[in-house]
């Protein structure tokens, strides 16, 4: 849509071409329907960081289309955005369906022509150049040709790795893709119990084969099937790793900035207000809220019913060290079906940096989840998408 838009703005005529009844599927589904726009990062270097070794490629790019622009070009659009934790923007909305209606009306007033329920089945070319792309038995000619399939995560929202295959037909490199941000699949039966429970501010720390691996702070969101949340998605990749060297388990640290005896004499005191009330009504003014019911869960030995002050020093510390340390068994990672980001596609040494035109077929361009460039979640993946589908709609 940015590509398409950024055409039709320099004065081409424009085609777009989508396969579903709708634009944007898998936008509207990003940051939870927030829509974590981009990466608010302002120092370049520090955020090419994060695309690992596309940094160097990412140079010409950013310095085209940045993190500026994409505030500059929203808020343009009447849609301003606001910063929250970890530079991440969001749309002041709040609403990724209104960063789908920005681009539509963009298309709209550069006069795209958008055709929707037109799924494209591949190209014809000749001489390195695309000569037209084949659709319901028909073939659309064109001049220049920018390709925006996207990757495999999610593939109900359309992005089915098509490009992929086309890319590789037309001799290019691609990369096999591989789910890599991505949830993580637990086994634990509390886990499940508070799918769409949120844990903030909290400590993970991973375990494999027993031994401590690595810890990381901030939130989880539990689903019916494990965890998930921007920590465990961007954990994902070495939990990958940690997963070949045998059985991976994980411990949730709900009061990380404690330690167990400062934890204790919190709990203490909360007991010696409450003590003719039962368990399991005192916890809940500790617990995070909506996990009280499957905190006690774990602790079967404690009748929840009990007054505070029949509660033993023992019961005490048994609850203390719970919260210090809920077990977690991972038995694996989510599939395409639940990553937000898949990792492979098209080698970047294909690509000009400058245009996006493939270095093969000179009327080619490429843009966002097709190209093989790693990036963590927060906001660093739709930037992308901005930055290279401005570049090659400039360029197209
Ligand atoms: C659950 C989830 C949450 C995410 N949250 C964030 C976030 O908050 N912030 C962030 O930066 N990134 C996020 N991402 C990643 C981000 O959504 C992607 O990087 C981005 O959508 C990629 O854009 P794209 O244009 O390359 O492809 P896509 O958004 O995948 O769009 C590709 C389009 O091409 C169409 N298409 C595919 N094949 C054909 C065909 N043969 N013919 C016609 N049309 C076709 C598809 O139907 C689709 O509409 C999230 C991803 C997921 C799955």
């Amino acid at each position: 849509m940015m590509a398409a838009g950024r055409a039709a703005e320099r004065g081409r005529w424009v085609l777009l071409l989508e396969k579903n009844n709708h634009l944007g599927n898998k936008l509207a589904l990003t940051g939870g329907g927030r829509c974590n726009i981009c990466n608010a990062e302002e120092n370049k270097k520090l955020l090419l960081k994060n695309y690992g070794k596309a940094e160097k490629f990412l140079y010409s790019p950013f310095s085209q289309f940045g993190v500026d622009d994409t505030f500059n070009f929203f808020a343009s659009h009447s849609l301003p955005l606001i910063i929250e934790t970890n530079q991440r923007a969001f749309p002041k909305t709040e609403k990724a369906t209104d960063v789908i209606r920005v681009l539509e009306r963009y298309m709209r007033q550069n006069n795209v022509t958008v055709q929707i329920n037109t799924e494209v089945r591949g190209f014809t070319v000749k001489e390195k150049q695309i000569t037209g792309v084949m659709i319901n038995g028909k073939t659309v000619f064109a001049e220049s040709y920018i390709l925006a399939t996207g990757g495999k995560s999610h593939p109900e929202t359309g992005s089915t790795g098509d490009g992929f295959h086309w890319l590789t037909e037309l001799g290019h490199q691609v990369a096999e893709p591989t789910p890599t941000i991505v949830p993580l699949a637990t086994q634990d039966q509390w886990i499940k119990k508070l799918a769409g429970t949120s844990l903030d501010d909290v400590k993970i720390t991973f375990f494999a084969a027993g031994r401590k691996s690595f810890a990381i702070k901030g939130r989880i969101l539990c689903t019916h099937f494990g965890i998930s949340g921007p920590i465990i998605l961007n954990s994902s990749a070495k939990v990958a790793d940690l997963l070949h060297k045998g059985k991976v388990t994980a411990n949730i640290d709900l009061f990380p900035q404690m330690d167990l005896g400062k934890l204790d004499k919190y709990i203490t005191k909360i007991f010696d207000s409450n003590k003719n009330r039962s368990f399991k009504s005192v916890t809940k003014l500790f617990t995070p809220s909506g996990t009280n019911s499957a905190i006690l869960s774990l602790l079967p030995q404690i009748n929840p019913e009990k007054k505070i002050h029949s509660i033993s020093k023992q019961e005490r510390k048994q609850l203390v060290n719970l919260l210090k340390s809920l077990s977690v068994t991972i038995t694996g990672l989510m599939g395409y079906e639940r990553a937000v980001v898949v990792d492979g596609g098209l080698s970047i040494e294909e690509v000009d940096a400058r245009t996006m035109r493939s270095r093969k077929h000179s009327n080619l361009y490429i843009t966002g989840d097709l190209l093989h460039i790693s990036r963590p979640s927060g906001g660093f993946s739709l930037q992308l998408c901005w930055t290279t589908g401005w570049i090659a709609g400039n360029n197209a």
